[in-house]
């Protein structure tokens, strides 16, 4: 039996044969514009490719924060010394990777911040709208 607080449950079991046939009709129409997954294979050597781009980046800047000296790549984030890295990002190319290649550019604008130490700075800086309003 179908529980009752699950109608599209039950509308599944009943039209399960229909709604198969559409998946499977909208799975072939999806490869035969892409038949070996071109598109797929791309992007996954562009995420890498930006991965190691950014590592280099932050070998550059010291590879771990400057407060607090945590190394863990998962955490590190590049940090314009004086601020204005979102400006920066919604600049002509606007990408988080014109970032990374800007910090070979100009190693000297950039620091490295691990995410907590990055939002303190923000909130001594009173970059950020408070969040806890009286
Ligand atoms: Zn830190």
């Amino acid at each position: 039996m179908v529980p009752q607080h699950k109608p599209q449950a039950k509308h599944y079991v009943k039209n399960s044969d229909r709604i198969k046939k559409a998946v499977r009709r909208y799975e072939a129409a999806v490869k035969n514009r892409d038949p070996i997954g071109l598109r797929a294979k791309q992007r996954i050597a562009e995420r890498k490719a930006d991965e190691a781009q950014r590592v280099r980046a932050l070998m550059l800047l010291g590879g771990m924060c400057e407060r607090c000296k945590n190394n863990d790549m998962r955490v590190l984030q590049i940090d314009h010394v004086n601020g204005g890295g979102y400006a920066a990002r919604k600049g002509p190319t606007k990408s988080p990777q014109s970032a990374v290649r800007d910090v070979f550019k100009n190693p000297l604008k950039y620091q490295l911040l691990c995410a907590n130490d990055n939002w303190i700075k923000r909130w001594e800086r009173g970059e950020n709208k408070p969040r806890l309003a009286a």
